[in-house]
C-alpha cells in the first residue's frame, strides 16, 4: 500500500547507486541495486566485509540480466573476494532468487529462517503450467473480475521456479533472540512476520546499522497480503503484532537498510507510520463496507490511486487480508455471494 512521502526521515543519499556499482553506507557495508521487472522496479543488496569473504544481504531475482550484474559486482567493488555466505531475510523471490545458485557455483553457506527457506524450496519444486483449481476458487472467492479471471484461468501462473535459481539441500537457520557475526558487528536477531513469514531482521549492537529485508521500508509500506496456501491466514494481525513488537527497539539514529527504495533514519516514526497506516486503512474500510462488499470491491477506501492491472493482484491479496482480519477480529461478517467472492459487512 502506497502511503505517500512519509514525514520526518532522513535520507543521507537521495540517489541510489548506479547498476553494478556501490555506496559505501558504513564501514565495511556497500549498498548495491539489481533491477526488478516490475512495477516495484528494483531491490536493495547488502555486502559485508567479513575480512576474507564478503556476507550478502538478499540477492535479486535469477535472471540472466541479475547474474551479469552480480559478474560485474564481484569482480569490481567487491575486488574478486569471493561471497562466503548469503542471508536471506525473507523466502520472496526477489530476496531468495540467486541463492542457490551462490551456493552451489560459489559454495557459499545460506542462512535463512526455517520458514523462509521451507517456503522457497517448496515454491520452486511446485512448477504449475496452469493454475490449480484451488488457486482459481480461491480468485473467486476474492471476487476477481471475470475478464483478468479467464485471462489468468487461461496462461501460465507466476511460478517461483522462473526467477529463484534451484535451492540445494542444506543451510544454516537463525532463530528470534539469537545473534550473528557479520561484518565485524555483533546482530540482534529480531522476526518480523506478515509480509512474509518468519522475516529475519538484524540490529547491530556495535553501531547504528538495522538489516531490515521488506519488514521495514521508507516510502511503501510492505504488501501484506492473503494467499490461497491458507486462505484462513492474518498477516494484518501478524503484521501489527510484530510491527509493535520491534518498535521498542526502534532509535531516532538508526540507519535503516531495507529490500527496497532508500535508507533512511528516523525509525521510531516510520514504525509508528508502519502501525498506524493499517489501522487507518482497516478503519476505512469497515466504514465502506456498511453493505456486503467483496475484496475487489474495496480498493478504493484502501489505495488513494487507481489499481491498473500490474497491481490488481497484489491490491487483491492486501485487500481481503485486511477484510478478514476485520472478520477474524469480531468487526465483520463475510457471507458466501452467488458467484463464490466472500463478501464482508459491519458486524
Ligand atoms: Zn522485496
Amino acid at each position: 500500500m502506497a502511503d505517500g512521502a512519509p514525514q520526518g526521515l532522513r535520507y543521507p543519499w537521495p540517489e541510489p547507486p548506479e547498476f553494478g556499482t556501490a555506496i559505501e553506507v558504513a564501514d565495511g557495508v556497500l549498498w548495491f541495486r539489481l533491477p526488478l521487472p516490475m512495477k516495484l522496479d528494483h531491490v536493495n543488496i547488502y555486502a559485508l566485509d567479513d575480512g576474507d569473504s564478503w556476507t550478502v544481504i538478499d540477492t535479486g531475482f535469477d535472471t540472466g540480466k541479475t547474474r551479469k550484474l552480480w559478474q560485474q559486482m564481484l569482480d569490481g567493488p567487491l575486488g574478486g573476494k569471493p561471497v562466503g555466505r548469503v542471508i536471506v531475510t525473507h523466502h520472496h523471490p526477489d530476496h531468495i532468487g540467486l541463492a542457490g545458485w551462490f551456493q552451489t557455483e560459489h559454495g557459499a553457506e545460506l542462512v535463512t529462517t526455517r520458514a523462509a527457506w521451507l517456503t522457497a524450496r517448496m515454491l520452486t519444486l511446485d512448477e504449475q503450467a496452469t493454475p490449480l483449481p484451488e488457486t482459481l476458487a480461491f480468485y473467486r472467492s476474492l471476487g476477481m473480475g471475470p475478464e483478468i479471471y479467464e485471462k489468468r484461468a487461461a496462461e501460465r501462473p507466476f511460478n517461483f521456479a522462473d526467477v529463484v535459481a534451484p535451492l540445494p539441500l542444506g543451510y544454516t537457520r537463525i532463530q528470534q533472540d539469537q545473534t550473528i557475526r557479520i561484518g565485524g558487528r555483533t546482530w540482534d536477531i529480531h522476526m518480523g512476520n506478515g509480509h512474509a513469514p518468519e522475516h529475519a531482521t538484524f540490529w547491530s549492537r556495535d553501531d547504528n546499522l538495522v538489516l531490515a529485508g521488506d519488514q521495514i521500508l521508507s516510502s511503501i509500506s510492505p504488501n501484506v497480503g492473503v494467499h490461497a496456501t491458507e486462505p484462513m491466514a492474518d498477516p494484518i494481525g501478524e503484521w501489527l503484532e510484530a510491527c509493535e513488537r520491534l518498535e521498542p527497539l526502534a532509535r531516532p539514529d538508526h540507519l535503516v537498510l531495507g529490500g527496497h527504495k532508500l535508507p533512511f533514519t528516523g525509525l521510531p516514526t516510520r514504525m509508528r507510520q508502519l502501525i498506524d497506516n493499517h489501522h487507518g486503512a482497516l478503519k476505512r474500510l469497515l466504514a465502506y463496507i456498511d453493505t456486503p462488499k467483496s475484496a475487489t470491491e474495496c480498493y478504493a477506501p484502501l489505495f488513494k490511486r487507481k489499481i491498473g492491472e500490474a497491481e490488481y493482484g497484489l491490491a487483491m491479496v492486501e485487500a481481503f487480508a485486511h477484510l478478514s482480519h476485520l472478520h477474524q477480529t469480531g468487526l465483520a461478517t463475510r457471507t458466501r455471494r452467488d458467484d463464490g467472492a466472500w463478501v464482508f459487512q459491519q458486524a
